[in-house]
């Protein structure tokens, strides 16, 4: 079976042909179809971060496909999964990769009517764009409540999250980099398109009231001037760290605006969350638009967007064909 293998002393990663028998322990043997290139797995494969932390790994910690055997009592032979997150990829050989041994604890069955692709076109992204629109629900955020401002807006999360919160009937205020992208993003269901850079230097801890919800896949101070600018008892959701780790802020909007700022992680969520973020999906996600925000390749076309997705330059998201 092939693979994306990474090694450490020297750090290399290629496309490795490795026996089954190697794979890790694990109650189901999964037959792979698609996985996908998120964020994380740009540092893993670009090694710019400890992310993996045992060597030797295999990428990916996105996965769909087919179970061949198991002995999980929630999985049999012929069952088609999705796997996203729980440190695959990270500390257990991932899913860019044509097999996968994986906890039968960690995998969901793929939503009726929906392709192992389709799912793999969501990945972590889109699972994670889902949580942060529960979140803002969960919270008491409304389409009558006001603007929902989206940041990283031509990204995976990003780009989900335009797409969900619009069918959602949600007015959506896209921030972007790529202003060049502008059409992409109406076509997502963007009402407006903003310039990142009115978000990303330092701000004054309280600025004018525009945001009744925020989906945050940036942080640093693009994070902290959103926090700044929602309104009075808005939600601001943060997921990411695209800008940086930091977050420069005050207390101030949580102190006298009553903002709420709700962290989101989708990697150990829980199952009864992820069946539910993953139902949603099937209902609120456009698929059309879903096909419209995705490309293919395969694990050679992999090894080379890593580098890229952390540059800021892949659009929407990435699925890979492994086969
Ligand atoms: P992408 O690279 O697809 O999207 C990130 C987007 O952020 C880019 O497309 C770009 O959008 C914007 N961006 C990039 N660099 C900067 C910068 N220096 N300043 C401001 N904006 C920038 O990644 P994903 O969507 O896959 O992931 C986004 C973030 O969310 C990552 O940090 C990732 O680690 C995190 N994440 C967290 C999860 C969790 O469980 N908490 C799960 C999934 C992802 P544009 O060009 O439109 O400005």
């Amino acid at each position: 079976m092939k693979a994306i293998y990474l090694t450490k002393d020297p750090f290399s990663a290629r496309i490795a042909d490795i026996d089954e028998a190697q794979l890790p322990e694990g109650d189901v043997l999964v037959k792979v179809d698609y996985s996908s290139i998120n964020y994380k797995d740009g540092l893993a494969i670009t090694n710019t971060s400890p992310v993996v932390r045992v060597w030797p790994m295999v990428a990916g910690i996105d996965g769909a496909g087919t179970v061949e055997t198991s002995a999980h009592p929630l999985f049999k032979a012929g069952d088609r999964v999705i796997l996203t997150s729980w440190g695959v990829g990270e500390v257990h050989w991932g899913c860019l990769a044509q097999k996968a041994r994986l906890k039968g604890d960690w995998l969901v069955k793929l939503p009726e009517g929906m392709t192992a692709r389709e799912a793999m076109a969501i990945g972590t992204a889109g699972f994670t764009a889902m949580l942060c629109t529960m979140k803002l629900e969960q919270l008491g955020v409304t389409p009558a409540s006001g603007d929902i401002l989206v940041t990283g807006a031509s990204g995976g999360v990003g780009s989900v999250a335009i797409a969900i919160l619009a069918k959602l009937g949600y007015r959506v205020v896209a921030s972007t980099g790529r202003l060049g992208e502008t059409d992409y993003l109406k076509s997502l269901g963007a009402a407006e398109v903003m310039d990142r850079k009115a978000l990303g230097e330092a701000g004054k801890p309280l600025q004018k009231e525009r945001w009744a919800g925020v989906v945050d896949s940036v942080g640093s101070h693009t994070l902290a001037n959103a926090c700044a600018q929602t309104k009075a008892e808005g939600v601001v959701t943060a997921c990411g760290l695209a800008q940086g780790m930091d977050l420069p802020s005050t207390v101030a909007p949580f102190i006298l605006r009553g903002v709420t700022l709700a962290g989101i992680n989708s990697v150990t969520a829980p199952r009864p969350i992820r069946e539910r973020a993953w139902a949603r999906i099937a209902k609120d996600l456009d698929r059309k638009l879903l096909a419209s925000m995705t490309e293919e390749t395969n694990l050679e076309g992999a090894l080379a967007a890593a580098p890229k997705i952390l540059a800021g330059q892949v659009r929407g998201r990435l699925v890979v064909d492994v086969n």
